[in-house]
């Protein structure tokens, strides 16, 4: 069956000026919601001075005060257990999450209505279908199920695309690599770097999964390996597969930016639901594309928690959405253009922790980039892998060995367990 390559064809092609007009316009509309229901955001917006009504183009976005995970702290311990940033009474709520508790940081506790929902697993849609999944596929979730939102939002869409879902949850790696051959999944979903845990399992019980499993799609999410294009080319290797990559944060409840089937070297931003700005981390003002900034988002979905001028840290780079051949109006977000070769160490200290060191060699040219890279990708994989501990050392370029073929790039250097 000829399918659109489109989740919304009208939306991913409006012409950028019609795209605008529809920013504009929820925003407005989410600012006057924040505004009415939230004391949180009624508290910043009256200290700014800024009035919803204010909001007459785009451009005015910079009137409204900048949100940050502190203060989202703040508020929460002010007022346990969800703070005074939710905009309606949580008995609303259908559903409750946790950001990952890592690196001491306290999780902050989300809740959704069944129209947030709703929204979250509409964004998955667009992502999963731009990179291709249809009806027809089987999709396997390598994934825990558990307070930590991830992968929840593409089980619905899934769902929702009418694709047949196998959810994956609290197996060993063993019972999901059985699964995933035996009920002949297409597309596997799952962190990249349990992407190659599982690769390297199958190799261990004789299994090539690139030659016995029907996978022709793996979705990466949930850490930040999946755009660095090392660890995509390897894990394409692998299961040879097509590995497509989409991000988000707990703090928005889904993805804000996919990868599309053409494969562009970054991620579509879905920009009727959000605008995603790249500020000078110093001056807050706009940084053009192809100029490296800090990432500050706004959602226009999510009701419950309204998320506008979050500043994420992290820093990223945008490019104009010509530079994909899909077709698609919508700018793109490059995360780890920088980053030129990996190796993930997994070693364990004192014969009691483990530890994970990822060595990694920057492109030559984008040395500057360094600093705040190493800072974010700590960061991130922290956030991504509860409990364990990343890391980051930087190799001269060159250090690290190459690979024509099968890439040795997770060395597994703790000693045989012993019972
Ligand atoms: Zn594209």
């Amino acid at each position: 069956m000829a399918y659109s390559e489109f989740w919304n064809p009208k939306n991913e092609t409006l012409p950028r000026e019609e795209l605008h007009v529809l920013q504009l316009l929820k925003l407005r509309r989410m600012c006057e919601w924040a505004y009415a229901n939230s004391p949180f955001h009624r508290r910043k917006f009256d200290a700014a001075g800024f009035k919803p009504e204010q909001l007459k183009t785009l451009d005015d976005i910079r009137r409204i005060p900048f949100m940050t995970r502190e203060e989202w702290m703040d508020s929460l311990m002010e007022k346990p257990m969800f703070g005074d940033l939710v905009a309606t009474d949580p008995i609303n709520a259908i559903r409750y999450h946790l950001t990952s508790g890592t690196s001491g940081r306290t999780p902050i506790r989300v809740l959704d209505s069944m129209k947030d929902w709703d929204w979250i697993s509409e964004m998955w849609c667009y992502g999963l279908w731009g990179f291709g999944i249809r009806p027809e596929d089987t999709v396997y979730f390598a994934f825990g199920y558990g307070t930590f939102i991830g992968f929840w939002g593409a089980h619905y869409a899934c769902e929702k695309m009418g694709a047949l879902v196998i959810p994956g949850g609290a197996q060993t790696t063993e019972s999901r690599i059985k699964q995933i051959i035996e009920m002949s999944a297409t597309t596997v979903c799952s962190t990249p770097t349990y992407a190659l845990h599982l690769w390297q399992k199958a190799r261990e019980m004789g299994i090539d999964l690139a030659k016995e499993s029907n996978v022709n799609k793996v979705i990466c999410s949930g850490e930040p390996a999946g755009s660095i294009p090392a660890v995509k080319e390897q894990l394409q290797e692998a299961w040879g597969a097509k590995c497509g990559d989409t991000a988000g944060m707990t703090e928005l409840g889904t993805i804000m930016i996919f990868e599309c089937s053409h494969q562009p070297g970054g991620t579509h931003i879905i920009e009727d639901h959000f605008i995603e700005e790249v500020l000078n981390p110093a001056s807050d003002e706009p940084v053009g594309y192809g100029e490296l900034g800090e990432r500050v988002v706004t959602s226009f979905g999510r009701g419950f928690i309204p998320v506008i001028r979050y500043r994420t840290k992290d820093m990223v780079m945008k490019v104009p959405a010509s530079t994909c051949s899909c077709g698609r109006t919508w700018a793109i977000v490059r995360e780890y253009g920088a980053i030129d070769e990996f190796q993930i160490y997994i070693w364990r200290k004192d014969n009691l922790q483990d530890e994970i060191t990822i060595n990694l060699e920057i492109k030559p040219g984008y040395e500057a980039e360094w600093p705040e890279l190493g800072k974010k990708l700590a960061k991130d994989l922290s956030n991504a892998h509860e409990g364990l501990r990343f890391n980051i050392e930087r190799m001269d370029h060159g250090y690290l060995p190459r690979f024509e073929l099968k890439a040795k790039r997770l060395v597994d250097a703790r000693p045989v367990a012993q019972y």
